[in-house]
């Protein structure tokens, strides 16, 4: 049998560049920037179709329009799922 220097868990060398958020959640802390012109932010409307807010969609923490936490990571949204 061939001694296969196999290494079962390869340890990571510190090569993971810590990457400045550029637009964070204010919540959660990841990026919603996606580029120049368009971010993460899923837009929520309201009965007129009118911008309400938005939701990030890393921890579905909701925001007004202000920027003000409207929904704390989903809590309290009751759709039945498990
Ligand atoms: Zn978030």
């Amino acid at each position: 049998m061939a001694n296969q220097n196999l290494s079962p868990m390869q340890k990571k060398t510190k090569t993971t560049k810590k990457q400045k958020a550029i637009d964070p959640c204010p919540i959660c802390s990841k990026d919603l920037h996606l580029n120049h012109e368009y971010t993460q932010r899923v837009g929520l409307l309201g009965d007129f179709d009118e911008v309400i807010g938005w939701l990030c969609p890393h921890c579905k923490s909701e925001f007004d329009t202000d920027n003000h936490l409207t929904r704390f990571q989903g809590e309290g949204n009751v759709r039945g799922e498990a």
